[in-house]
């Protein structure tokens, strides 16, 4: 199995989101200096490039940087890129979805255990990029307060913090996953509203021009009839 199967572009996307929607949107965490090391550097995401260069045109659909193509949904040039293209995306590249046990993305359970498993790896990647001794402040809120605070919605599925100074809640951004496949049905839907309009109009019509024929049939017999009389 290849680099680029094992890697699942949707996680990682996810993953990529909520690192730099949520957890460098905390002031002060973007202009840290991490060390090199830190999990939530992005400088070696395998898949970044090919996210940079896609492009969403306005009512046509995703267009692929490669070979211009358009797709109704981004999960389909999701596999479009994987096949055609897996050369554009370089193979020892980080893949953003491995971070998926503490982000939540892969559907975990809310056992007790694994919550307690997600905060702590939460806590150590924390501290790994914003050391206590060097910013406090970083680590009160994302190290403590963020990790700290995961938990399960009633749904039984997991919830990520968003503490008063994280701005954007990821559940939002998990969404994303599923817009392309929304769209395409929307699409369908309006597909067949057009189609069934065009029916009723033409069914419309037809019944119009059997009344005037009918019409018209009992006018002529009528003239007839006061012709014979
Ligand atoms: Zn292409």
């Amino acid at each position: 199995m290849s680099a680029h199967q094992r890697c699942s572009r949707q996680d990682s996307r996810f993953v990529r989101a909520v690192i730099t929607q949520v957890l460098l949107a905390v002031p002060g965490a973007d202009q840290h200096e991490r060390p090199a090391d830190c999990p939530l550097e992005l400088g070696d995401d395998m898949y970044a490039q090919q996210e940079a260069d896609k492009t969403f045109v306005k009512y046509t659909g995703w267009r692929c940087p490669y070979c211009s193509k358009i797709f109704v949904s981004e999960l389909y040039l999701d596999k479009h890129l994987d096949t055609k293209h897996p050369e554009e995306a370089p193979t020892h590249g980080r893949c953003l979805a491995d971070l998926c046990p503490m982000f939540g993305c892969d559907a975990p359970t809310c056992a007790a255990a694994t919550l307690t498993a997600h905060r702590r790896r939460c806590r150590d990647v924390m501290a790994q990029c914003f050391p206590q001794q060097a910013s406090p402040r970083l680590y009160d809120a994302l190290a403590l307060r963020y990790c700290n605070a995961f938990a399960c919605d009633g749904g039984g599925r997991l919830r990520l913090p968003a503490p008063a100074d994280i701005t954007l809640t990821a559940t939002v951004r998990h969404w994303g996953h599923y817009w392309g496949s929304v769209r395409g049905v929307i699409t369908a839907v309006a597909v067949l509203v057009l189609v069934a309009f065009y029916v009723v109009l033409w069914l419309i019509r037809r019944e119009n021009t059997m009344q005037d024929d009918l019409w018209q049939f009992r006018r002529r017999r009528r003239r007839r009839q006061s012709k014979v009389e």
